[in-house]
């Protein structure tokens, strides 16, 4: 059976001319960075032009990106780094209900550390009120950081404007862009954004490699102590194979964003449309159209989104209930709780996101598929049966 990825947003397959550019890098290319002699030249210089790539991406200069080994370290740096450096400044930390794990963990982590966390709620839509943002403000806060775009309900936030809220108040703003780098427009500058978080899996490259963008002239407490790398700011030898294959993959998504959003947004619509029309009792979770073009995400009563799963995943359809975290946890997604669902409705939820390979066939199979696979599980769902 051909099977269909529809799970981009937990990661997404290398891109083949990634692959290619990676490959020297393992063997011949092999050097350490740090090196003097040319083998080190050599790789230095791969990782330089590919700090360049990445940085054309987002509108910054290269010397404002920190390589790291993915999303989560760059969102636990940056958080970690501004609480830490500005320690003598205040100890408030202001971030959104409906943030990824490695950017609430961390706050966790700080709360338990001493430090003051407010976690802004949302709209029913998953939209962070910017009254809300100005209300939080006090004179200890040192850092505002809300996601640009939801990995699970895909709505996109009032950034920008955050940024001129945080600017004005000289508090440092970082936001998680993992979800947005490659696949829309982002520029820091017209984002007003001091840290940003990248991640390489997310748009064609490998795994194990992120970035974190960081405004020149702001200072964090280094994350990894060790050697000199990366300005000091990351130590560690680096993952010059994976950095290049960002580079490459940064440089194609800049190519091919404008098409792509359009493709994508036409095949998510037509998801939607049709799911919502084939289903009954089905609703969107997220903005309608403050949305990442490759994401749907569904509640449907009466169903789990688990079974709903494991059906699909039996016609070869591969999608998920929400975020890869979560997924193994049998906890109601805290994301979908913020948007108001009951545990119910957050349980009969399910995520599909597209990417580059998605076809028109391949929506419409699941078109075909998911109605056929709620109507036999709510025939047996004695949840439906209580709600006669
Ligand atoms: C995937 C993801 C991360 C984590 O990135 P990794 O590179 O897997 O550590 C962080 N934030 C968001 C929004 C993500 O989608």
């Amino acid at each position: 059976m051909k099977r269909i990825y529809l799970d981009y947003a937990a990661t997404t397959p290398i891109h083949s001319e990634v692959v290619k550019a990676m490959l020297p890098y393992f063997t011949e290319a092999f050097g350490n960075p740090s090196s003097i002699h040319s083998y080190g030249q050599e790789a230095k210089g791969s990782i330089e032009e590919a700090r360049v790539k990445v940085a054309d991406l987002i509108g910054a200069r290269s010397e404002e990106l920190v390589f790291t080994s993915g999303g989560t370290e760059a969102d636990n740096f940056a958080i970690k780094g501004i609480a830490f450096a500005n320690e003598s400044k205040g100890n408030h930390i202001i971030t959104s209900s409906v943030e990824h794990h490695a950017v609430i963990e961390t706050c966790q982590f700080l709360e338990r550390r001493g430090f003051r966390v407010t976690y802004l709620p949302v709209d029913e839509y998953g939209l962070v009120d910017l009254d809300d943002v100005k209300k939080a403000i006090t004179d200890k806060t040192t850092l505002i950081s809300v996601m640009h775009a939801s990995n699970e309900m895909g709505t996109i936030e009032p950034i920008a404007e955050i940024g001129r809220i945080a600017k004005e108040a000289e508090i440092y703003f970082h936001t998680d862009a993992v979800q947005t780098v490659g696949h829309i427009p982002v520029d820091v500058n017209k984002l007003g954004v001091d840290l940003l978080s990248m991640s390489a899996h997310k748009l064609y490259g490998p795994k194990g490699v992120g970035a974190l963008y960081i405004r020149k002239g702001t200072k964090l407490t280094p994350f990894i102590h060790g050697g000199e790398q990366e300005r000091r700011r990351r130590a560690s030898t680096e993952n010059v194979p994976g950095i290049v294959g960002f580079g490459k993959a940064a440089e194609l998504a800049q190519h091919e964003m404008g098409e792509e959003v359009k493709r994508l947004t036409y095949l998510r619509d037509q998801l939607i449309k049709g799911l919502l029309e084939r289903i009954d009792h089905t609703r969107l979770n997220g903005h309608p159209l403050k949305r990442l073009p490759n994401n749907i995400n569904i509640s449907a009563d009466f169903v789990e989104g688990e079974s709903m799963l494991l059906n699909l995943d039996l016609e070869g359809i591969c999608a998920s209930t929400g975020s890869a975290c979560s997924s193994s946890s049998l906890e109601a997604s805290h994301v979908l709780l913020a948007l108001g669902l009951s545990h119910e409705q957050a349980h009969g939820s399910l995520r599909f996101s597209l990417g580059k390979w998605t076809t028109e066939e391949e929506i419409e199979r699941v078109l075909d598929v998911l109605p056929r696979v709620v109507a036999k599980l709510r025939a047996m769902s004695p949840l439906l049966k209580s709600h006669r």
